[in-house]
């Protein structure tokens, strides 16, 4: 992808967040989205409810998520808590990792009451073969 910029990321991001005014904002938000994410999934085993903290403003923030890498406008922002610090993250993540926590909390729940046999429910069980 060609940038239209000169800047890294990193110094983009650093733009973003002491930007005063929403064109300086919308001005490093758009360069950001010039690059591609990097995502980070291997702390979502620390994604649990309890760890993160939604937070709604009556502005509209301008800022990188940790976790999916991409530049967010929004009045959301999540703070989250995890063994290597707080990090931001979007709505969108969170939704994403409070879905994958109730998930795992059915599944486990299911296979303790016998509902759904450990294993199961992956189509690898070879049911109906023999
Ligand atoms: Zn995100």
């Amino acid at each position: 992808m060609v940038k239209s910029t000169s800047l890294t990321k990193q110094e983009l991001t650093d733009v973003l967040k002491s930007a005063k005014t929403s064109k300086e904002r919308n001005r490093a938000v758009k360069l950001l989205k010039q690059f591609d994410p990097i995502p980070r999934y291997e702390m979502d085993d620390e994604g649990q409810k309890t760890k993160m903290q939604p937070k709604k403003y009556d502005y509209l923030l301008g800022y990188m998520c940790w976790r999916c890498d991409k530049v967010k406008q929004s009045n959301y922002k999540v703070f989250w808590n995890t063994s290597r610090g707080a990090k931001v993250i979007c709505h969108g993540c969170y939704n994403q990792l409070t879905e994958r926590e109730e998930i795992v909390q059915m599944r486990t729940a299911n296979q303790k009451a016998g509902i759904i046999p450990k294993g199961f429910g992956l189509g690898l069980t070879g049911v109906g073969d023999s």
